[in-house]
């Protein structure tokens, strides 16, 4: 066990107000690596992914941690800040099989191999299946996926780039006002209406650079497509709530008219009560089944064009909001690291995007079990 989540340790992680201004100038101009005036010292432990006392490097967002960040800001600071990530043995059953059947259908898209986290390179199936310490059932039916998958001769379009990165990138202006609240807090106390008006006074802005990441599955020209596996595919086809990472992909692109998911159902076949059943055993139940009715499987499945997903065009996001939303999560994120404000949110330690939250018993005993966690490489 570890105990790395106490930062009481680093004089800066409750910094003065006197250095904030130097703060969000460096902030600016920072890059990865340089030093910056005023560091703690603690910024460069190893043990970290991140300096939780640093608040002035810039950390990349994703639609994804953005999510992370709206849902519990205590799970953000563990993953993208400490950098607390589950040992791919530990990982839950969806996520191992959602893993394998994205890399199956990138090899057989044409993937040469993969870069997972950490420097692992994916040369084969079997090296996700080993990595990640998958059951020989979930194999067993990722395989009958797969195999149905050829057998129906399921096409896709050419001419698409596997992995291509998402780039979105903004310049975030704050004019002072931006750090005081407009309430009053009573006549003995500092009166923050004055302080907001003397503020009006002053025009400093400070700029900085929101840069959000990410990657498409597959990208084309004008449309771009998302392969999941679910056990809930209705999820992944209501625009609702595929709104963050839809409109972020549109927004890093002018060009893009519509996307296409391609979602498929995890197959839900139960264990057999009267006999024991290997995985070759289950594969063909599952695949004959498959076979039986594809577009219980494959969403949207198109017999005559051996296609399948659904499609939404860029209209029916608002990207606008999303935009928004990025430019104020992002200074949020900022105020949470400058004044420590990671709080946890215990509604959705159950219901974390459908999945428990793999961060529970961190939150439960305070400790960072080495068995079942790891801090990701610098
Ligand atoms: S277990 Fe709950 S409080 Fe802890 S990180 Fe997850 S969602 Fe947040």
């Amino acid at each position: 066990m570890r105990n790395i989540l106490d930062s009481s340790k680093c004089s800066k992680f409750q910094p003065s107000f006197d250095n904030r201004e130097c703060d969000f100038y460096q902030y600016a101009e920072d890059s990865e690596m340089n030093p910056i005036i005023g560091e703690c010292g603690f910024c460069k432990r190893p043990e970290t992914y991140r300096c939780v006392a640093d608040i002035t490097r810039s950390i990349p967002l994703s639609h994804s941690s953005v999510g992370n960040f709206l849902a519990c800001h205590y799970y953000y600071l563990l993953t993208k800040i400490i950098g607390v990530e589950i040992r791919p043995p530990h990982l839950s059953i969806p996520l191992k099989a959602g893993k394998l059947w994205d890399c199956i259908k990138q090899f057989y898209l044409g993937a040469t191999e993969i870069n997972d986290r950490d420097g692992v390179v994916f040369k084969s199936p079997w090296d996700v299946v080993n990595h990640y310490e998958i059951d020989p059932k979930t194999v067993a039916k990722v395989r009958a996926l797969f195999k149905a998958y050829k057998e129906l001769e399921i096409k896709v379009e050419p001419g698409y780039e596997l992995q291509a990165p998402v780039n979105l990138n903004y310049d975030i202006t704050l004019p002072p006002t931006s750090f005081i609240p407009s309430i009053n807090v009573g006549s003995e106390a500092i009166n923050l209406w004055q302080e907001r008006i003397d503020q009006i006074e002053d025009t400093r802005i400070w700029i900085f650079p929101l840069s959000v990441s990410g990657f498409y599955d597959r990208k084309y020209p004008n449309y771009f497509t998302e392969d999941k596996l679910s056990n809930r595919p209705s999820y992944l086809l209501d625009p609702f709530y595929i709104q963050s990472q839809c409109s972020t992909y549109f927004l890093a692109d002018l060009n893009l008219e519509y996307c296409i998911m391609e979602v498929v159902q995890f197959p839900q076949q139960k264990e057999l009560k009267k006999k024991e059943e290997s995985p070759e055993e289950l594969s063909k139940r599952v695949y004959d089944n498959i076979l039986s009715r594809p577009s219980n499987y494959f969403m949207g499945w198109d017999n005559k064009k051996r296609m399948y997903g659904v499609k939404f065009y860029r209209g029916e996001f608002d990207l606008k909001a999303t935009e928004e939303r990025l430019k104020q999560v992002v200074v949020e994120i900022q105020a949470a690291r400058w004044s420590n404000g990671f709080y946890k949110n215990f509604r959705v330690c159950g219901n974390m995007f459908n999945n428990p939250c793999e961060m529970r018993t961190i939150c439960k005993n305070g400790n960072i079990s080495e068995e079942m966690y790891r801090i990701r490489g610098k």
